[in-house]
C-alpha cells in the first residue's frame, strides 16, 4: 500500500514524539563540539510543527510538507532550521497536490530534499553534518526499490544506512558548520544533525512499515 496523506501526518508526529525524547540527548552530542541547542532546536520545530496539524490535517502532502518547511524556517534558528526547511520545502514541491506515495515516489522526494539541504549548506559527504547520514540513506533507499524490495523492507535498509552514516561522523573533523570552529577536536563525537537525521528515517521506518 502507498504512503497515505495521512501516513504523512502519522509520521510528522511520530518524529515530534521521537525528538522529544531525545531533545537530551541531541543536546549533549551539540554540547561536545558546538553550542548545545541541537535538540532544543528540532523539539521547538516540530512542536510549532505540531501546533499546525488542525490547518494541514486535510491537506495534500505537498502542502503538508510546505508548512512543515516554513514552520521550522520560522521557528528553528541556527544551521538546522533553514537545512530541514529546505530540505521538506523540496519534499513539498515534488509532492504537490499528491495525496499517496508510492515507495517509489518516496525515494525521489527523499533525493530532491538531501539535494535542497546540499545546495543550501554546500556539504560534501564526510564533512561530518546531515549530509553524511542522508547521502547513504538515499542511496540505499533507492537501490532497495530498484531491486524490487517491499516498502517495509526498503524503509529499514533505508534507516540502516543512515544509523551506519551517522555512527561513521564519529572519528570525522568536522569541515562544515559550528563543529568545524574545533578543528582536529571535533573527531571522536557523533553528529547532532546526522543523529537528528537517522532519527527521522528510523522513525519513518517505524511508522510506515504496514502502510
Ligand atoms: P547550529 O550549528 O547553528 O547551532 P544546530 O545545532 O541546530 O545549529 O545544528 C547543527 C547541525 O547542523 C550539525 O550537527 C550539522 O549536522 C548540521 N550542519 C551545520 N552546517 C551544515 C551544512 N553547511 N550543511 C549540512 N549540515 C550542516
Ligand atoms: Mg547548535
Amino acid at each position: 500500500m502507498p504512503i497515505s496523506r495521512n501516513d504523512v501526518l502519522a509520521w510528522l508526529k511520530a518524529v515530534a514524539q521521537v525528538l522529544a525524547e531525545n531533545r537530551e540527548y541531541l543536546v549533549q552530542l551539540d554540547s561536545a563540539i558546538g553550542d548545545a541547542d541541537h535538540g532544543a532546536n528540532m523539539d521547538r520545530g516540530f512542536q510549532s510543527i505540531m501546533g499546525k496539524m488542525d490547518e494541514i490535517n486535510d491537506k495534500d502532502i505537498g502542502t503538508i510538507f510546505k508548512t512543515a518547511a516554513m514552520t521550522l524556517i520560522s521557528t528553528v534558528g541556527g544551521a538546522s532550521g533553514p537545512l530541514y526547511g529546505t530540505f521538506f520545502l523540496q519534499a513539498g514541491t515534488k509532492t504537490a497536490g499528491k495525496m499517496e506515495l508510492t515507495i517509489q515516489e518516496w525515494a525521489v522526494v527523499l533525493e530532491a530534499a538531501l539535494a535542497g539541504i546540499v545546495m543550501r549548506g554546500k556539504a560534501e559527504l564526510n564533512d561530518k553534518t546531515m549530509v553524511d547520514a542522508l547521502t547513504p540513506a538515499v542511496e540505499a533507499l533507492k537501490k532497495a526499490v530498484g531491486d524490487g524490495k517491499f516498502q517495509s523492507e526498503a524503509l529499514a535498509i533505508c534507516a540502516e544506512a543512515a544509523r551506519q552514516g551517522m555512527e561513521a561522523t564519529i572519528p570525522l573533523v568536522a569541515r562544515k558548520g559550528r563543529a568545524s570552529y574545533l578543528g582536529e577536536r571535533s573527531a571522536g563525537h557523533q553528529d547532532p544533525g546526522a543523529t537528528s537525521s537517522y532519527l527521522m528515517l528510523k522513525t519513518a521506518a517505524e511508522i510506515w512499515k504496514n502502510a
